[in-house]
């Protein structure tokens, strides 16, 4: 149990003053006093006037400076809620400091509900009182008849029920006949039951969770999960969550992409016997009010959620999972730029938390934690029960590529022609939506580029529009060009997944087919999409890497990547490990129930490390490869990098500051500059982007270095934005 630490409480004193930290981007807490009759402690969360309004705070501790008393503010309110726990707010203290985000801003993260903070309001219901109404109405009548069950019901569920507006329902409880009354809220979720239906482990996953327990419960640790694609870690993970959960603490099990994992609900349900509490995007304020004060009570156990869900305000986390712990979905880099991977790992370690991280391809970070002993490295070599690996073929291009205007290769098409009349499913991938990258005008040679970005408009031809992809921006495809005004001269030039799809629908045109990309449809349509290639009723399914992910479909026997090298091409360090990523997991999806998968890679690079590693399976290969020529040139996990992105409405001015901020560049040992230099997307929404580049032996507390240099520097002006990655994903 994480009880306060009782040296940091404050004790209730009336008339004191306390430090209060803002849910807002400062830097520091203020002084507020405390009212007299209110008790506050540490983690207390209030509201304090800040300018013209009130805002939401935490109090912090004890005032740094000493304010005169009479020109304070009082605590405006104190919120009913237990405080939240000394972990997290180190944690908070923890994240600024290392991202240098102020630990305001970080505190917002952790303040996302504000309904949650209200208490909680009773559910209006209706029901019959016993006496009949003066007048009646077919309308009234039909309500009646409804609640003749002697329920009491809400008012929606009356009206949808009866078909009547809702003054006939406030007509019949002025007329008596219906009496309200108040039935207090639900419970966010049932609490989740750790015996509920426990799998039996093969011998593989057994030997596996036994390493993880190896790990004592109360006490920080880390295991790398490192199993092949259907090997099973689900399972293996959710007996590390009922451990948890008999130990009396909560657990957290994050997803990169919680939106279209239904599947992986449904499996949690079976597993526990309810459903878990949700934490992510798509959710309404009145389910996240639940959820996050279920969570600071202590009332909910275990949560799945999104990367942010790494905020919640858990009083006793005992365990944080990390499924697909390599994708880049885990960065955050808008307002608070963290890693939630490694963010977890520092929260488990204030908590006194397990973690578990599993992937098929792990992290070249995690892969090198593991080898140095600091994370227990589990292995899960096969795949469960019958399901073997899929055979990978590598297909060259350059001799065996597909005729012009063509983008599947001959022997893939057989494959594919072969895998539709055994009955069995089928998957073309290619990681890039729309119908084609660059639209270009054939009499001028104009290409269509978004203004705002440095970036091609990319034809959505089903849509019928142009799109920018980094901004959105979309404009109808136009009849002539925008340039030369010649008519009916755009050609798409390279193949999107839209592109794909048609020359599916030209060869194969018996098979039932289905294009899944982000961007062709909601997520309550992309997910009944999923359902239906579950059930069996599509033959060939093409997609993006939307469907590269976690999806287990029991007929998919044939994988076929359309271009295996596209992530190749950037000048990226870590171009290598995603594009290994990527193609082990869309691989991965054949074959993964009773039917032998292949895949077939198409490639103008057969001889590329990454692709042998694929062909041969010899994965070891790849990450000795990879993490030599990582050391070699002193990137991550060897060295570390930080990025200062400097961005205003005029290149020059962006240019100009980061002269300036490179001038004041403090001196140390081993650290190297680099730039500036464009940004590796120039420009986004009108803005110019401009990157220096700072390199560091490992040992180097990078974050405390770029503080520094930051207050060496001019305060920039006008539209100018400076902001600060720590461990940039992409260099
Ligand atoms: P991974 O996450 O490693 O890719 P999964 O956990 O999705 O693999 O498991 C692959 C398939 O095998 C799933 O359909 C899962 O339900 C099944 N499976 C795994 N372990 C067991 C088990 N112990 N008992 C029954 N089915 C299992
Ligand atoms: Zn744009």
């Amino acid at each position: 149990m994480n009880e306060l630490d009782p040296n940091s409480m404050l004790a209730p004193l009336e008339g004191d003053v306390v430090a209060v930290m803002v849910g807002v981007a400062v830097s520091t807490p203020y002084s507020y006093r405390v009212p007299p009759g209110m008790a506050v402690r540490r983690g207390s969360i209030v509201a304090v006037p800040l300018g013209p309004r009130l805002t939401l705070g935490v109090v912090w501790g004890a005032p740094r400076d000493m304010v005169a008393h009479n020109r304070l503010k009082d605590i405006a309110r104190l919120y009913e809620t237990p405080p939240l726990s000394e972990e997290l707010l180190r944690f908070v203290d923890w994240v600024s400091n290392y991202t240098l985000a102020p630990p305001g801003m970080v505190l917002r993260s952790v303040l996302r509900s504000t309904e949650a903070l209200e208490p909680e309001r009773p559910i209006t219901a209706y029901r019959l009182s016993g006496h009949e109404p003066e007048r009646m109405t077919d309308a009234r009548l039909r309500v009646l008849y409804t609640l003749a069950d002697g329920l009491a019901w809400a008012k929606p569920a009356i009206i949808g029920a009866s078909g009547v507006s809702a003054s006939v329902v406030d007509g019949l409880v002025r007329a008596g006949a219906l009496e309200k009354i108040e039935l207090p809220p639900p419970p966010a979720v049932e609490p989740p039951d750790p015996d509920a239906n426990g799998a039996s482990l093969s011998p593989d996953q057994a030997a596996a969770l036994a390493q993880i327990r190896q790990l004592e419960t109360d006490r920080f640790g880390v295991a790398l999960l490192d199993g092949v694609t259907g090997g099973g870690k689900t399972e293996v993970f959710f007996e590390a969550v009922a451990d948890t959960l008999r130990a009396g603490r909560q657990a957290l099990i994050m997803l990169p992409e919680i939106a279209l994992t239904h599947t992986f609900l449904e499996r949690f349900t079976r597993r526990f016997g309810t459903r878990p509490a949700e934490w992510h995007s798509d959710m309404t304020p009145v389910q996240r009010a639940r959820v996050w004060r279920g969570i600071l009570k202590g009332e909910v156990r275990a949560v799945v959620g999104a990367r942010s869900s790494l905020f919640l305000p858990f009083r006793e986390l005992g365990l944080v999972v990390l499924d697909e712990e390599h994708d880049g979905a885990y960065k955050q880099s808008d307002g608070v730029n963290y890693h939630a991977r490694d963010m977890a790992v520092v929260r488990a370690n204030l908590a006194g938390a397990r973690v578990v991280l599993s992937s098929a391809t792990p992290s070249v970070e995690s892969r090198n934690n593991a080898d140095q002993g600091r994370y227990r490295h589990v292995v899960l070599t096969s795949r469960f029960a019958e399901a073997t690996l899929p055979d990978i073929t590598a297909l060259d291009m350059r001799t065996d590529g597909p005729a012009k205007g063509e983008w599947i290769a001959p022997q893939l098409a057989r494959q594919i022609f072969s895998t539709l009349e055994r009955g069995e499913q089928a998957l073309l991938f290619l990681n890039r939506r729309g119908y084609a990258p660059v639209t270009l005008c054939r009499a001028c040679g104009h290409q269509y580029q978004c203004p705002d970005c440095d970036a091609w408009l990319v034809e959505h031809r089903f849509r019928g529009v142009l799109m920018c992809h980094h901004c959105g921006r979309e404009q109808r495809i136009p009849d002539s060009c925008g340039k030369c005004g010649a008519e009916d001269t755009l050609v798409p030039v390279g193949p999107g997944i839209e592109r794909i799809a048609e020359e599916a629908a030209a060869r194969f045109p018996d098979a039932r087919r289905v294009i899944l990309s982000s961007d062709m449809g909601t997520n309550s349509q992309l997910k009944s999409r999923f359902s239906e290639i579950e059930r069996g009723e599509y033959d060939l399914i093409i997609g993006t890497q939307l469907v590269a992910k976690g999806h287990h479909f029991d007929k998919l026997t044939l994988v076929g990547v359309v271009d295996a090298d596209i992530g190749l091409a950037h000048g990226d360090p870590r171009a290598a490990e995603k594009t290994f990523q990527i193609l082990t997991q869309v691989a991965g999806r054949a074959g993964r129930s009773v039917r032998h998968g292949r895949a077939f890679l198409q490639t103008y690079h057969p001889e590329h490390p990454v692709m042998r590693a694929m062909v041969t399976g010899d994965r070891e290969a790849f990450y000795r490869h990879e993490l030599q020529s990582r050391q070699a040139g002193g990137l991550p996990p060897f060295g570390r990098l930080a990025a200062l992105i400097v961005s205003a409405n005029e290149h020059d001015a962006a240019m100009g500051y980061s002269r300036h901020l490179l001038s004041v560049a403090p001196m140390a040992e081993g650290v190297r500059l680099f730039g500036p230099a464009d940004a590796p997307v120039a420009m986004v929404r009108g803005r110019h982007r401009v990157r220096l580049l700072a390199q560091g032996p490992k040992g180097l507390d990078l974050s405390g270095y770029m503080r520094f240099w930051l207050e060496q520097a001019q305060r920039p002006t006008g539209n100018l934005k400076v902001q600060v990655d720590i461990d940039p994903m992409s260099f």
